[in-house]
């Protein structure tokens, strides 16, 4: 039998980062068994269903890597199916209609609450149907014992039979409950293993008995502990409770996301960076923790710059284009070598995409950016004339790093200057700003004439 995982989102909001660590769960065991990881869109609640937020889950999926193996499946296309297979229960008896009015449900509900009994509806016993009356199909609950499921992330959890009401699988008007849609699309789907929200652990009991019903073999659950923030407490928006697109905008790697959503809740050993490959051959379904798992951001900003700088420079160097152009920034025909070569420089320094073109931004101009008032107070002239004079060395100066060091060390000495003394002047004048890589770097980075030019812009 070959593995069938699925994923499936509710579209009611946007793919947040417990939903992608669902999805993500799922298509690891899938991966992990030479199986298929599907995606069904359960968009049954057609209130709180969106055209916005399917094509939010499908982008936030394919920018996670976890598109589904096949085309979504919708699960309000399948509602046909979905009653035929309730009229299929009511004809083996496993379901039953049910008249009671609304106000008679209410009586029949106080009362077995009273009893301390599971809801169970006159009408289970009876065969004298009226014709001309509305009903709803519940599904038979065994009366005595008890249900345990295996759970893969729980172990064995059982529920007492008298606490299962007879629930409803199709409503008056005909329409299918979420309970058995769930049901039925799984069992068409040939899903053999269902990793989800431990919030849906109460729901697995209800939807066994509907497989029992159906007549079907239930897949094998795992009930995985909801995540929570930094703090303890149930995530949140404050805690980085976005959606997946809003960690795309804030310049994450899918690598480094996927890569920390694996850690929340699993582990493999100590490992804390690995690669997709990795937790592939690695997730066989065992080691998901009992306890919920804590989303922290500093955590996934260390991780992101861990494949930041795994990551081809030139590779890298085109994201950050992307961003610059996402603010309106071109760049110049400089701008990808530059950016390319001294990338080393920069990664040690920024742990997002976005931190990344702040560092680099003004490599996107022809020549330095323009000059706070701050830093133009700060260029006096005498500061100019120091810069100029330094630019003498640089019309013979060596471009490899250590003799370009030595070089300028015998300058300062002989000018009777110390390294800071030019530092925060050349810094400005190459880059526009105080913070950036080390002399010589930048020097070498950016070539000697493209320094002195940007010398004499800023000198002259
Ligand atoms: N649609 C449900 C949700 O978004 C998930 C159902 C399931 O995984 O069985 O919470």
């Amino acid at each position: 039998m070959s593995v069938v995982t699925r994923f499936a989102p509710s579209p009611t909001g946007f793919l947040h980062i417990g939903g992608a660590r669902t999805a993500l769960f799922n298509y690891l065991f899938a991966r992990h068994h030479g199986g298929s990881y599907l995606v069904r869109i359960e968009d049954t609640d057609k209130k709180r269903s969106t055209a916005e937020a399917i094509d939010a889950i499908r982008d936030g999926l394919s920018w996670l890597g976890l598109s589904g193996d096949e085309e979504m499946v919708m699960q309000s296309a399948r509602e046909e199916r979905h009653q035929a297979v309730a009229y299929e229960m009511l004809a083996a008896g496993t379901a039953y209609k049910c008249f009671l009015s609304t106000e008679e449900l209410d009586e029949v509900r106080q009362q077995a609450r009273a009893d301390g009994r599971p809801v169970r509806s006159p009408w289970r016993d009876r065969d004298d149907h009226p014709s001309d009356m509305p009903y709803v199909v519940r599904i038979r609950m065994p009366e005595d014992g008890s249900t345990t499921l295996d759970d893969m992330v729980q172990g064995q959890v059982s529920v007492d039979h008298d606490k299962l009401d007879d629930l409803v699988i199709l409503r008056s008007d005909g329409s299918p409950t979420y309970m058995l849609a769930v049901v039925v699309d799984d069992h068409d789907m040939n899903v053999t293993h269902v990793l989800r929200g431990d919030d849906h652990l109460n729901n697995a009991f209800r939807q066994y008995q509907i497989y029992q019903a159906a007549g079907w073999q239930p897949p094998q659950f795992g009930h995985i502990p909801l995540i929570h923030g930094a703090d303890g407490a149930k995530l949140s928006k404050r805690h980085g409770a976005l959606g997946v697109d809003a960690y795309r905008d804030m310049g994450f790697l899918p690598e480094a996301v996927v890569n920390y959503l694996a850690r929340l809740g699993w582990s493999h050993g100590d490992d804390e960076l690995f690669s997709l490959e990795q937790a592939i051959s690695w997730f066989d379904g065992s080691n998901m923790g009992k306890s919920a798992a804590r989303f922290d951001m500093e955590k996934l900003t260390s991780v992101n710059s861990h494949w930041m700088r795994q990551m081809p420079a030139d590779r890298l160097a085109d994201m950050v284009i992307a961003i610059a152009a996402s603010q309106g920034a071109a760049p110049t025909g400089q701008t990808k070598i530059w950016l390319t070569d001294m990338m080393p420089l920069f990664t040690d320094r920024a742990s997002t995409l976005n931190a990344l073109y702040e560092q680099t931004d003004w490599l996107f101009s022809e020549t330095t950016p323009e000059l706070s008032e701050a830093d133009r107070d700060f260029m006096t002239d005498e500061v100019k004339k120091r810069l100029l004079a330094f630019k003498l060395l640089l019309d013979d100066a060596s471009p490899e790093a250590d003799l370009l060091t030595e070089q300028m060390k015998i300058w300062l000495a002989e000018n009777n200057l110390k390294m800071k003394d030019i530092g925060i002047p050349l810094r400005i004048a190459l880059t526009g700003r105080r913070n950036a890589p080390s002399l010589v770097d930048l020097i070498l980075g950016l070539g000697l004439s493209e320094t002195i030019k940007r010398i004499d812009h800023i000198c002259l």
